[in-house]
């Protein structure tokens, strides 16, 4: 009889920590962890005042101190990195903090700033921007403070980011722009820092499955977008979503980029990182929970341009209307759901697609073929109409 009971008990305490870790996974399927990307943190009398992405001091300050007296955490990415790896909940209220490009104001504004606070952030690097304001000694010394990580950013920060041009790029000087971009950075940063660059956030944003599979053989363990949209544990580590931060940013609008949620859908078009040759390719995301348009005004952005849409409220198929053929090379799609009331972005989702093209050389090849085709032909002509003339003659 004891048996029986022990083996009830023991198999009751098992159901309940299944049951236990099941909620716990279901929770941290739900939880949203925001990645914040900066760029630079000037005065706005500076040069820079002009550019959105420079945040002014005092604003940055200001962020800071809402996750500080808000109890976020903030973690290395490392960790948020990890926890995607093994599934693992974090912890209520996490946030990543990012900065791009590398730009003297990080060392003297953000570094203080978030020492200040305790928190840490990566920095991702574009080898090329080390210069004598920003040198690889404060670079130096940011990695050596535990406060500020440094990765990968690419070495130019090339106007294609990672994307082939094929207007003016062969494949094989394209795969040597790849290898300089993602390799040679890396070794740069990692010989010049004596750290390990795992992580990489795509210059602009864009990128396709291509690029995904040579950084991958190249030895990054992550990848981050640029696209928007907030994470979730289920999420790729190849396609980490960022948040930016720009400078005419009031506190409120941060808030709302802590609190975005993801407008879950079950299927983009085109999707993710893919290729398209359409020049007008059909733009559409199936979501999944039907979206009320009484409280909801939606935004559907192409390449940051609210752009007219359809959406059938059965089928959940929300599609965008635009007539203008698109130019090759990488493309954003951006839906928000914004609030009625309040104003606010309450969900989000954004993806990047690539509209290829027929590269140029294929051009070239097919206009060289069509020449001596023709020249040929003109040649047969000629020779058939001599030949009549001559018979004739005779
Ligand atoms: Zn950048």
């Amino acid at each position: 009889m004891i048996k029986y009971i022990t083996l009830f008990l023991i198999s009751l305490f098992s159901l309940s920590l299944y049951n236990n870790l099941h909620a716990n996974n279901l929770h941290a399927d739900f939880q949203t962890i925001p990645i914040l990307a900066y760029h630079s943190f000037s005065e706005p009398d500076t040069s820079q005042r002009k550019l959105r992405i420079n945040v002014p001091p005092k604003k940055f300050l200001e962020q800071l101190q809402y996750l500080a007296d808000n109890n976020y955490k903030v973690l290395p990415l490392e960790k948020f990195v990890e926890a995607l790896n093994k599934k693992l909940p974090l912890p209520q209220k996490s946030v990543v903090i990012t900065i791009d490009d590398g730009v003297e104001s990080v060392y003297s504004v953000a570094f203080p700033y978030l020492n200040k606070f305790n928190f840490c952030a990566t920095l991702f690097l574009t080898t090329n921007f080390v210069n004598k304001s920003f040198t690889w000694e404060m670079l130096n010394e940011l990695q050596n403070s535990g406060v500020i990580d440094i990765q990968g950013h690419t070495k130019t920060h090339h106007y294609c980011s990672l994307v082939r041009d094929l207007k003016t790029e062969r494949k094989t000087s394209y795969l040597k722009r790849l290898e300089m971009e993602l390799l040679e950075s890396k070794n740069i940063i990692e010989e010049k820092l004596n750290n390990k660059v795992k992580y990489l956030a795509y210059p602009y944003g864009k990128y396709d499955q291509f690029v995904i599979e040579k950084a991958k053989k190249y030895g990054y363990k992550a990848l981050l977008t640029f696209h928007g949209g907030t994470n979730t544990l289920s999420s790729s580590p190849f396609n980490i979503n960022r948040q930016a931060v720009y400078g005419d940013f009031d506190l409120k609008k941060f808030i709302s980029l802590l609190n975005i949620g993801h407008l879950k859908s079950y299927y983009l078009n085109p999707p993710l990182a893919t290729y398209t040759f359409y020049k007008k390719p059909k733009i559409f995301a199936m979501i999944e929970e039907p979206i009320n348009l009484n409280l909801y005004q939606i935004l559907f952005k192409l390449d940051n341009k609210i752009l007219p849409y359809n959406y059938d409220q059965k089928s959940g198929k929300l599609s965008l209307v635009f007539d203008k053929p698109l130019i090759q090379g990488g493309h954003f799609i951006k839906i928000q759901l914004v609030n009625k009331n309040t104003c606010i972005v309450e969900k989000e989702v954004g993806w990047v697609f690539t509209r290829q093209g027929i590269p140029f050389t294929t051009i070239k090849g097919i206009k060289l073929f069509l020449k001596i085709f023709l020249s040929l032909m003109l040649f047969g002509v000629l020779v058939i109409i001599t030949y009549k003339i001559r018979r004739k003659n005779a």
